[in-house]
């Protein structure tokens, strides 16, 4: 703790001895003695940070060595189970109702037996039957043999397909906004980005870089003011965030206003591009790194438009990069 000596004040804990110690931390002065409680309760506060910090080191190492804890793994282990108890309660109250339909077909078939068995054992004692008494005999014996394996009166089906039995479980990944400047702020962790107070610039960039590979995203235009101003588009990681994504270097987008940003330039009626961003609206960004590309699309009129980027200007890796300008617009993430 740095301290200097000052006059004339009280001690900011007993309010009694006049102070000799400033800390520029809390600004506050304190008397000799009260400058060590002070020190103390400082380094206490920090002993917890660091238990803290231990914790924290312990739990990714936890969750990354035993995957299982992981709580979003647990819930998927808990689906599983449910999933499973759900079949195998199923599966005995099927082979219940087969076994007591069973039974009483079986009931029916002893006797037919008996029956048969008493016929039999006539013919072959009074040697008096016929063909036809043969035929009979097997044609009974065939019908018994085919109904003990499928009794006509018992039949499995499987349910309708139009209400899953189980549901399907899926996992979504999505992108987020992690930092800002000028009048905008991050909410809902990370993916919604609102405009603060009247109108004024502001910008925000993903977490997510992007070098390799494609990248799908989709924003829902929330709200947007009449004049229609916000800007969707890539920036490359090593240029600076600004409060203005228009002007900054290696910005790439389309603004709602009918220009586009080309390295922090803007253009009119480039190749064609005419914004119809309205309210509600779900836009895609497509971001294909191998092809040095990006697409917006309207999802709800399917305009597209296309940018070539020069990677030479706006070097990877690139991070998303959105801007708004008019007072309550807000524009959400949406899950892939
Ligand atoms: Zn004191
Ligand atoms: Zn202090």
């Amino acid at each position: 703790m740095a301290s200097v000596k000052v006059n004339r004040s009280l001690c900011s804990i007993c309010g009694k001895v006049p102070s000799l110690s400033f800390c520029v931390g809390c600004q506050r002065v304190f008397c000799t003695d009260h400058v060590e409680q002070h020190r103390l309760e400082l380094s206490t506060l920090l002993d917890k940070i660091i238990l803290e910090h231990g914790q924290c080191k312990q739990t990714i190492i936890q969750y990354t060595e035993e995957s299982n804890s992981h709580p979003l793994m647990k819930q998927i282990n808990e689906w599983e189970k449910q999933s499973i108890e759900k079949i195998q309660q199923v599966a005995v109250d099927a082979r219940k109702q087969v076994l007591n339909a069973f039974a009483y077909f079986a009931s029916n078939a002893i006797t037919t037996i008996k029956n048969l068995t008493e016929e039999l054992t006539k013919a072959q004692n009074e040697d008096n039957f016929f063909e036809s008494d043969l035929k009979q005999w097997m044609d009974t014996l065939i019908k018994i043999k085919k109904e003990l394996d499928k009794p006509p009166t018992i039949n499995i089906r499987k349910g309708g397909t139009d209400v899953p039995f189980i549901s399907k479980i899926m996992v979504s990944v999505s992108e987020i906004f992690e930092k800002s400047a000028g009048r905008i702020s991050i909410k809902d962790e990370g993916k919604l980005i609102v405009n603060i107070g009247s109108n004024g610039y502001g910008t925000v960039r993903s977490k997510g870089e992007y070098s390799t590979g494609k990248h799908r995203f989709r924003f829902k235009i929330e709200h947007t003011s009449t004049h229609k101003w916000n800007l969707i588009g890539i920036v490359s990681k090593n240029s600076s965030l600004q409060a203005t994504a228009y002007n900054t270097p290696t910005s790439f987008g389309w603004i709602a206003n009918n220009f586009v940003c080309l390295n922090g330039k803007l253009f009119s009626d480039f190749n064609g591009y005419k914004s119809d961003i309205e309210k509600n609206d779900i836009i895609e960004l497509f971001i294909d790194c191998n092809r040095h590309t990006i697409r917006l699309t309207n999802e709800r009129t399917h305009y597209t438009h296309e940018l070539t980027i020069d990677a030479a200007l706006c070097p990877f890796p690139w991070q998303i990069q959105l801007g708004l300008y008019y007072a309550k617009d807000r524009i959400r993430l949406l899950w892939r």
